[in-house]
């Protein structure tokens, strides 16, 4: 059989270390792909599928991209999941004896991209490495090489959390170890549609110690250094601009869990899933993208601890207060480049030198920025006055180094200022010299040969020439021009003279180019000593952003600043932020909100569309942004600091879990329940929706009692079952509360007004009418209202059309019961006494001491009981 040729043997043999990438083999000057790889990324890239004899009977399918092109290739594939190993020629292929030898260089991966489309400069690009240990807890860190930036935690052993950890940072890509089970692997890639990698080593290499230092627990430690082996296996190069690890905890921060901080639009809508609509949209005010950055970090974590939240409101106040020093801060940080991405780049090698005029553009803020923030009042402001560093000398060495428009290639010369170096110097003399003096020559030859239009110019292929169009060759002295290159209407000379002085033109031009860039190498190697200067640099710049921008948004929205309480709420004239700056403003009814111990519970009854989920929402969004230290969409507002908050609004259909509308009811109203303090916030819309009309109703009513009973949260419910509106008469601290809504000339009017008290009614057909459904279906569904609630009135059985098409009796039934409740009470006249006993059995049952057969047998008696 034949063998392969040596070439796709040493292909063979990097592939396998590579079996999940696509391997971009350097050939000349083309990357080519082969067998497998080469079918696929033929079909991704629309790129030809051709063949190649490699020795084998079959021709290997074949396909390639050229090199200098191939970054829009490689970003394509990373960004669609796919990672791509870049291997190199690492020899002269003129000194190889045999085949060259070749390396792959570099594993592109999604969590490892430094360039392309799918970088947002708002946004992190995080790649995690996930722990499982054996004490039944998970470990996860996480790392921006973009930035440098990296955090590590330590979370339960739920893989719920994970999730939430994971799909809150935008992850793309999870380093686990090979022996993590198959199951979590599976959650992952189905729940946050991310790239799965292998890393088993954690031990952490000797030079990166020092990032770790601070960190007490060993188990963080070893989390990172899965995280850490990844990045230096796959990245092959210096990683100096990594900064020190950040241990955080969970419990430090408010916890607002996945599908809450969904439902409640905080940095992505639910429909879009983009950043517009959303709470980070709306205060994203920001002028750095370092800035942009933070404010979704702050957003994601607001914080718990009183003294941190005042720390930031009170500079948000103050900033307010002096228009004109933030003004001028605005003005200052729109010319801060960023920094912290910049740093990567300087680390891996990438910057050019219009970076490196950014960078110094933006160190010239620096001093500015300090002295405006010295003219702000605030503790908090002289402390971040005191950590700007403006790198002094590094601002001193790219001013007198770089020119103030360079090129982008640092390949081209053009990046270094005159008088920088004196050897430079010397050879652009050399070249100007040369260059004056063929300004002289051509002046000589024209005068020489009679020739106006004579010229002496030069391209890259021919070098320098005397052009003669053709009218004028007679002209010309016989002997001395040497022809060089025919045109249509001219011809191009050479003299010996002119070539002479070409080559010493060109040789120092040569030098002048090799120079340039030798100094720009050392440049950015003197950056690179500046990397973690820059780095802190940028989180000053980023927090002063973010602090701007919060006292920005708060002025030109009219909010007010929060007070905190030990537990009670009043807040006057409260507005949802987001639906008021997207309607007219003066359009939005602004709504109190009281809370205290009498009024632990609010039961918010009203017309749908009138009202009832933006008024939930807009307590959750007025109490994180007050915990974030952003001033509140409300005249007033004192709130206390709460530690959880949990909704379960709309009816939103949960994608990342694949559950079913009413399973995800459920379950986070399990998650509320289990985890709720009274410190806590819940927010539950129309519980009990997502099934029939008993079912939905017995459950809305046990959540309520047990959140009552039990837990003791600040909790709104709203819904649609009048009936539960009478268990304020139970509940010692439910209050009811309804969004009004008028009848003019048979039409509902939103007042968008929360009231005392229940609702009257609940306009359903109204609001059906305004969804035009055809008026002869309107007039039919108003009659059979009619008689439904004449019929309940007298206790009979509901409306049933005479035709097989009968209405869902008993589902409609509830709505129209209101003056007679069914609910299950004990002291509720109605029910027969029979079953109060057997209502009382059932609930004296100890439930933990009974074995599944004793549970049978009583359920048994039960059932005989009941049968007449
Ligand atoms: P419900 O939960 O009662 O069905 P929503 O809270 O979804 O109603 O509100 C429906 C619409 O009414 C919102 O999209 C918004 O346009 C408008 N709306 C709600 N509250 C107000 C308000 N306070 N002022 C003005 N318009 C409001």
């Amino acid at each position: 059989m034949a063998e392969y040729t040596p070439m796709i043997k040493q292909y063979l043999t990097i592939k396998a270390d590579y079996p999940d990438a696509f391997l971009f083999f350097r050939l000349g000057d083309f990357y080519e792909m082969f067998f497998e790889d080469a079918i696929n990324a033929s079909g991704e890239l629309e790129i030809t599928l051709t063949s190649r004899d490699g020795g084998s009977e079959d021709r290997i399918p074949m396909c390639g991209v050229p090199h200098h092109a191939a970054r829009g290739y490689i970003e394509q594939l990373v960004e669609r999941g796919y990672k791509v190993a870049i291997c190199e020629q690492t020899e002269d292929p003129k000194q190889a004896k045999g085949v060259v030898r070749r390396e792959v260089v570099q594993l592109i991966t999604p969590g490892t991209m430094m360039e392309g489309k799918g970088l947002q400069d708002k946004e992190n690009n995080f790649l995690a490495a996930l722990t499982y240990f054996e004490n039944k807890s998970f470990g996860i860190a996480f790392n921006d090489l973009t930035t440098g930036e990296s955090l590590v935690t330590l979370l339960g052993n739920h893989i719920d959390e994970v999730i939430s950890e994971i799909y809150l940072n935008g992850v793309k890509e999870v380093v686990v170890a090979s022996t993590l089970d198959e199951s979590v692997k599976k959650k992952l890639i189905e729940r946050c549609n991310v790239t799965i990698s292998i890393e088993d080593e954690t031990t952490i290499p000797a030079n990166f110690q020092k990032l770790m230092e601070h960190l007490e627990q060993d188990s963080l430690v070893v989390i990172f250094g899965r995280l850490l082996n990844y990045l230096q296996k796959t990245q092959k190069r210096s990683l100096d601009h990594l900064q020190p690890v950040q241990s955080y905890n969970v419990n430090q921060f408010m916890k607002i869990d996945l599908h809450s901080k969904r439902n409640l639009e905080l940095t992505e809508t639910i429909r879009s899933k983009g950043k517009k609509g959303s709470l980070l949209w709306l205060l994203d005010s920001t002028m750095t993208a370092m800035g942009g950055r933070l404010l979704k970090q702050w957003i994601d974590r607001p914080l718990i601890n009183k003294n941190e939240i005042n720390n930031r409101l009170d500079m948000v106040e103050t900033l307010i207060n002096q228009f004109f020093e933030r003004q001028e801060l605005r003005e200052l940080l729109k010319e801060v480049y960023d920094l912290e991405r910049l740093a990567g780049r300087v680390a891996f090698g990438n910057v050019n030198a219009r970076d490196l005029i950014q960078l110094k553009k933006s160190l010239l803020q620096v001093p500015i920025i300090q002295k405006v923030i010295l003219g702000i009042e605030h503790q908090y402001a002289a402390s971040l006055s005191n950590k700007l560093d403006g790198c002094d000398s590094l601002m001193t060495l790219l001013e007198q180094a770089i020119e103030e428009n360079p090129p982008l290639s640092i390949k081209d010369g053009g990046i270094i200022k005159d008088g920088f170096n004196e050897t430079l110097d010397q050879y652009r003399d050399a070249s100007r010299n040369g260059k004056t003096w063929i300004a002289a020559l051509e002046k000589q030859e024209r005068e020489r040969t009679g020739i106006k239009t004579l010229k002496i110019g030069y391209n890259r292929v021919f070098g320098y020439f005397i052009e003669v169009t053709r009218a004028n060759i007679h002209l010309l002295p016989e002997g001395l021009y040497e022809r060089k290159q025919t045109l249509s209407n001219a011809e191009r000379y050479i003299t010996p003279e002119l070539k002479e002085k070409e080559s010493l033109i060109l040789e120092a031009q040569e030098k002048i180019i090799e120079l340039e860039y030798n100094i720009f190498a050392d440049i950015r190697e003197t950056v690179k000593k500046y990397i973690s200067r820059l780095q802190d640099l940028a989180k000053i710049i980023s927090e002063l952003d973010v602090l701007q921008c919060f006292a920005t948004v708060s002025e030109e929205r009219h909010y007010s600043k929060p007070t905190f309480t030990n537990g009670d709420i009043f807040i006057k004239d409260g507005r949802h932020p987001v639906v008021e700056k997207v309607m007219n403003a003066q359009e939005y009814v602004p709504n109190d909100c009281v809370m205290n111990d009498t009024r632990n519970m609010l039961l918010i009854t009203g017309p749908n569309m009138s009202g009832k989920s933006t008024y939930m929402r807009q307590l959750a969004l007025t109490t994180i942004l007050a915990q974030v230290g952003c001033f509140v969409p409300a005249a007033e507002a004192e709130l206390p600091i709460f530690d959880q908050v949990f909704t379960r609004i709309g009816a939103a259909d949960d994608l990342i879990s694949g559950q079913s509308t009413f399973m995800v009811e459920m379950l986070e109203a399990k998650n509320a329940i289990v985890n709720a303090t009274e410190r806590s916030l819940v927010l539950f819309d129309e519980i009990g929706r997502g099934t029939s009309t008993y079912d939905g109703m017995a459950l809305a009513q046990a959540i309520i009692e047990y959140i009552h009973d039990n837990i003791g949260a600040k909790t709104l419910f709203s819904t649609h079952y009048h009936e539960l509106t009478i268990l304020d008469q139970e509940l010692m601290s439910l209050n009811n509360i309804h969004v009004s809504a008028i009848e003019d000339n048979g039409k509902v009017v939103f007042l968008h007004k929360i009231k005392e008290g229940a609702a009257d009614k609940s306009y359903g057909i109204h609001v059906a009418e305004l969804s035009e459904l055809p008026s002869s279906l309107i007039a039919r569904a108003r009659e059979i209202l009619e008689r439904l609630e004449h019929n309940s009135k007298t206790m009979s059985a509901p409306e049933q059309k005479q035709t097989n098409n009968s209405v869902q009796a008993n589902a409609q039934l509830s709505f129209f019961e209101v003056a007679q409740p069914k609910l299950i009470k004990e002291d509720t006249p109605g029910i027969p006494k029979k079953d109060k006993q057997i209502l009382d059995a059932i609930k004296s049952l100890d439930l933990l001491d009974m074995t599944p057969l004793d549970a049978m047998n009583k359920l048994y008696e039960i059932q005989k009981r009941l049968k007449p």
